[in-house]
């Protein structure tokens, strides 16, 4: 088959691999003059250390098969993402953990005893079932925490109220009654050495590929190719006719300084008055090269415009109402499958943008197999 991928990132490397492997033709545009999407790394010209163009990206998965395919592509170094938090004040730790309530309650209780005072003293238990964000964080922070840690940074993150918000965006934090300040809670966490371009480039090294960067996606394109996979935004693809999905947008302005500016890699800041939400000091990412120079970028969340790079898909009750009519129109739609964070409209790691890449291009593979008719979606998008 002729296979045209939109989208060089993650979803449309591996879908593209996977599919060149088995023989496929595979053409991959992307509109923009790199590879790898908002994975895209590159050494900093003036100082030489690896930035991560579209804010930061520390790589963490359960899922060993994932784990191992990455590691095929590039070397990964070991490294524990450790956040910092500046609230009223103060510098903390996150995750929140032991350090952080004994130091913003000014104690020094052991584990049970912490466990024991959130719930009895903090914690709203007459929470049964959180669905939204501020739920989640008062039933098991208390208001105190919220407030200092979530509530600031969670408005200025998504431009609305925390009780608007899924508590799926909470549950992605850890709570823990330990000193273990390790952020995630996955069994492998890594960086690439040479950061995410050369594993996108990796994967999509093979003769049966070819990429063209610059290059748009139009229906006359699609004409000359059996299948498309599209990991462009769905809305997009329909040139918007039902309404526009809406996006958080980042602006980043640079720091340059010489030395150490902020003494570890991500800085959070939980207040509402500070209109950045993190500090990000890239040199951190790499703690095995040495820079004397480093640069840092301020991280500015806003409501995505039209000609804005789209990041976070903001999924409240209005956009899940489009969404559902771009679901219907999707599925109508012949010989075209939806992908990835932007063609499937949800806020995906990478490891699972990898995971659910493998699975599509398996299924699509077994699907034109036997004969049936290639899905629109091969993942639960609502
Ligand atoms: N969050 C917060 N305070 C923090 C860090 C995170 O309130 O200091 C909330 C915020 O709503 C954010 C969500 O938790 O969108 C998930 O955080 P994560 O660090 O996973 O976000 P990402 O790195 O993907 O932007």
């Amino acid at each position: 088959m002729n296979i045209l991928i939109v989208g060089a990132g993650f979803s449309g490397a591996v879908i593209g691999r996977e599919l060149a492997e088995a023989g496929h033709k595979v053409d991959i545009i992307d509109s923009r003059e790199h590879i790898a999407g908002n994975c895209y790394t590159e050494r900093d010209k003036k100082t030489n250390v690896m930035v991560h163009s579209y804010g930061p990206h520390i790589f963490h998965t359960d899922n060993e098969e994932v784990w191992n395919y990455v590691n095929a592509h590039t070397e990964f170094m070991p490294y524990t993402n450790r956040v910092k938090s500046t609230s009223k004040g103060s510098v903390y730790s996150l995750p929140i953990n032991l350090h952080t309530i004994n130091q913003f309650f000014n104690k020094t209780m052991n584990p049970e005893e912490a466990e024991k005072f959130i719930i009895e003293e903090q914690a709203d238990t007459s929470i049964t079932e959180p669905l939204t964000f501020e739920d989640q964080a008062m039933r098991f922070v208390g208001k105190d925490l919220y407030e200092a840690f979530f509530e600031g940074y969670t408005k200025k993150q998504w431009g609305c109220e925390p009780s608007e918000l899924p508590a799926s965006i909470l549950k992605r934090l850890p709570v823990r009654f330990n000193y273990n300040d390790n952020y995630f809670f996955h069994k492998y966490q890594g960086m690439p050495v040479e950061g995410y371009t050369p594993i996108v480039l990796s994967i999509l090294d093979h003769e049966n590929i070819t990429v063209t960067l610059n290059q748009d996606f139009s229906q006359d394109l699609a004409e000359h190719y059996d299948h498309v996979f599209f990991s462009g935004p769905l809305d997009g693809y329909f040139n918007y006719q039902l309404g526009r999905l809406g996006y958080r947008t980042l602006d980043f302005e640079r720091i340059d300084y010489e030395g150490d500016y902020q003494g570890c890699a991500v800085m959070n800041y939980g207040d509402l008055e500070v209109p950045y939400t993190r500090i990000a000091e890239h040199k951190h990412f790499t703690p095995w090269e040495q820079h004397e120079k480093s640069v840092c970028f301020k991280e500015f969340s806003r409501s995505c415009g039209e000609n804005d790079i789209p990041y976070y898909p903001i999924r409240l009750v209005k956009e899940k109402e489009m969404l559902a009519k771009y679901i219907k129109l999707a599925e109508a739609s012949q010989k075209v499958t939806f992908v990835g964070r932007l063609g499937t409209y949800r806020y995906l790691d990478m490891d699972v943008t990898i995971a659910e890449a493998l699975s599509t291009a398996r299924e699509f593979l077994k699907d034109i197999s036997t004969g049936n008719n290639p899905k629109s979606f091969y993942v639960e998008v609502l």
